[in-house]
């Protein structure tokens, strides 16, 4: 494009586009007219009787007429091919090559123009020639530049390949990619009916995996497979990839979004509340791996966008079915709560993290005392919800991953019918499956939260596992978590569905394949006969527990039953070591719970003493004041207080004991011990 025109050296500035960037130049009107004799003022074109082609064929078959050949010749001698191709812009449909520009004139016999004319010919050519060298010369030394780049960027990218400790894995695993024939999952596929769906979600690569050059080494190449290429080294120190293959009911890879993945797992959940049901969906997974941002919503910067989570979609959904015929009938209220469970105790997240307890009564329903519903009527409601709950979560914390990753947080939707129960769906953001890990950790309190989380989450899957199998009795004591859940484990109408959320990362390979493993034994339906018969034949497992019950010393509980359920059940995950810990910690926090609200009522008790002190000192103040009677009632009071002090005292003492002995009994965890979960 031609930006100005300057009359007093006949050229002109140009600009044209190139890689995206806005390029210029100046160059002469004579170039200019050569090039593009279709826009040449008339006189200037010298017409020669052999070619008579008119201008606007000219342009059409953009080539250059012959006569005036005669004139551009000269220049070609001066001015690099591509210079003049780019300064004609796009209207020349001629390439630029190298080659061409080596080409030696035509040996055209050039027609003698007018003397005058030709003056100003030799006139412009010297003018020209110098503007022109000028311009050569920073194009010589751009092209030398650019050249030198290139170079040094091939240079570098085979350097940083080959020395990338994983480039052999990397080429393994793309190799291995390039014989794949793919064919994900698509909103065209069938929506199947499960009473437990178990589906596996990987995330793309994140900022930080990228900026150290983590490998992705997961692969979901259908609908429902999951691969992960586990690097492996032989004794000859070669590597090579380990391709460990799991189906799950659907796999999600890295470009699913959150509405899709809701559309497999939580959608087909919110018609079995309707249907006086109970519906679970927990997100299940090593921290870091996207369980948040599938839950609770995408984080864009430091906002977390809750609309597009699966909490806030099966919200949207329950108040459109709220409104079908069938169910409008029925004259339905929903609520929901929030709350969190850490380290077995429970907060609620809409009542400024009021800690709750947890009873259970004679009928044997889990009753959070004091937990807050909220009564909701649209889904802004219920996103404002979670934004409270959420603000209230992390409050106080320096990372929201770092408070997470130790707690467990329980989104519920509850359908009332005149207030009484119709359906529920527990909406569940788990702590991170890592943590299990930290019961070996010198810090009393991460032992505790881990031990917690290992217990919990081993429990949760025996839940699941007892649901799919009808089985009668069900370990929800074990934790606080599936006491809590626990009407959704039970009942003809519960269904459940864990979506295990994985990290793609190399780094995070071992973390991902414990998730993997997990999600495959929730599901592992099909009852072997081999392993019915080890469940009928116990007695191997049964002494060695009883071995540590005489150790622990007697008192059964159903939580220590459960427990010690738990325990046989995932005999290669739970050292009796390990299990000896649990144990120690599960009577911890029991003697943690008592200890408080025996000093509460302690301390109301000693108000009411002091009260009758105060009473009983004014009434030594009367001049005739009976002392036989002064004398009783005080030893009265101190006895009772002495009792009760004396009485805490014991428990703070057994406490401290307690303490101890978890203590201990976390040293005993040998650290070759099977990874936790
Ligand atoms: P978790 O709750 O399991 O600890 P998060 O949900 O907080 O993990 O995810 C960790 C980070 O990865 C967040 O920054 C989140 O935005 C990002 N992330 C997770 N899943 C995805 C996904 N499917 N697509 C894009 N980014 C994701
Ligand atoms: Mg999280």
């Amino acid at each position: 494009m031609v930006t100005s025109l300057h009359e007093d050296n006949e050229s002109v500035t140009v600009e044209w586009i190139e890689n995206g960037d806005t390029k210029g130049k100046e160059i002469d009107l004579e170039s200019v007219f050569a090039l593009n004799p279709d826009v040449a003022p008339d006189e200037e074109i010298p017409q020669s009787p052999e070619a008579p082609v008119p201008p606007s064929n000219v342009a059409k078959t953009s080539k250059v007429p012959k006569t005036r050949r005669t004139t551009a010749i000269p220049k070609a001698e001066n001015t690099p091919r591509e210079n003049r191709a780019a300064s004609v812009g796009t209207t020349r449909a001629r390439p630029s090559q190298h080659s061409q520009a080596a080409e030696p004139p035509p040996p055209t016999i050039v027609p003698q123009p007018a003397v005058n004319q030709s003056l100003i010919q030799q006139q412009n050519a010297r003018r020209k020639s110098n503007c022109v060298k000028e311009v050569e010369k920073l194009q010589e030394k751009r092209e030398k530049r650019r050249l030198q780049q290139q170079e040094l960027r091939e240079k570098r990218a085979q350097e940083v390949d080959v020395n990338l400790p994983n480039y052999e894995i990397m080429c393994m695993i793309r190799d291995f990619r390039a014989s794949l024939d793919y064919r994900p999952l698509t909103t065209n596929d069938l929506i199947e009916e499960h009473r437990i769906c178990v589906c596996v979600r990987a995330r793309p690569l994140n900022k930080k995996e990228l900026s150290t050059k983590d490998l992705d080494v997961i692969t979901i190449p259908s609908k429902d497979v999951v691969m992960v290429h586990e690097p492996k080294q032989k004794v000859d120190l070669t590597r090579y990839l380990e391709n460990q293959t799991f189906r799950f009911d659907y796999a999600f890879d890295e470009n699913s979004t959150n509405e899709m993945v809701y559309r497999f797992t939580a959608q087909p959940l919110v018609e079995t509340i309707f249907e006086r049901g109970m519906a679970t969906c927990f997100a299940y997974g090593q921290t870091g791996s996207g369980k948040t941002h599938t839950m609770g919503g995408d984080f864009s910067g430091k906002n977390q966008d809750c609309s597009k989570g699966i909490y806030a979609l099966s919200a949207r959904d329950v108040f459109l079915m709220l409104k079908k015929p069938n169910y409008k009938k029925l004259d339905l209220q929903v609520f929901a709560t929030f709350f969190e469970i850490y380290s077995g105790k429970v907060f609620d997240l809409l009542n400024r993290k009021a800690k709750l307890r947890v009873l259970e009564d004679g009928k044997q329903q889990v009753q959070v005392v004091g937990l807050q519903e909220r009564e909701v009527k649209c889904t802004e409601d219920v996103l404002k919800l979670i934004e409270v709950g959420n603000s209230c979560r992390t409050s106080g914390q320096t990372s929201a991953n770092a408070h997470s990753s130790r707690s467990h947080a329980v989104f519920q939707i509850i359908l009332r019918r005149r207030g009484k129960m119709h359906g529920k769906f527990s909406l569940i953001d788990l702590a991170g499956n890592e943590r299990g890990a930290d019961t070996s950790s010198a810090d009393r309190q991460t032992r505790l939260e881990g031990a917690e989380i290992n217990k919990s989450l081993l429990a949760l899957k025996e839940c699941i596992r007892a649901l799919g199998r009808n089985k009668p009795h069900t370990p929800f004591r074990a934790s606080k978590l599936t006491q809590v859940l626990r009407d959704s484990f039970i009942g003809e109408n519960s269904r459940t569905c864990m979506i295990a959320t994985i990290s793609p990362g190399m780094a995070s390979c071992e973390n991902t394949l414990n998730t993997l493993r997990y999600a495959n034994r929730v599901k592992e339906l099909t009852v072997d006969p081999a392993a019915a018969m080890m469940e009928s034949h116990q007695g191997g497992h049964i002494t060695q527990l009883e071995v540590l019950e005489a150790q622990w010393g007697v008192g059964s509980s159903p939580q220590r039953d459960d427990l010690k359920l738990l325990c046989e059940q995932n005999e290669e995950e739970v050292s009796p070591q390990l299990f000896t810990f649990h144990e120690a910690v599960s009577q911890l926090v029991e003697m943690e719970e008592q200890v408080l609200e025996d000093h509460r009522a302690v301390f109301q008790e000693s108000i009411r003493c002091l009260e009758d002190e105060k009473v009983l000192l004014e009434m030594t103040e009367e001049v005739d004041y009976d002392v036989e009677s002064y004398a009783t009632q005080l030893e009265q009071i101190l006895d009772q207080k002495i009792d009760i002090l004396t009485e805490l005292r014991d428990k703070v003492k057994s406490f401290r004991c307690a303490l101890q002995e978890e203590e201990q009994a976390s040293k005993q965890i040998t650290p070759k011990r099977p990874r936790a979960l």
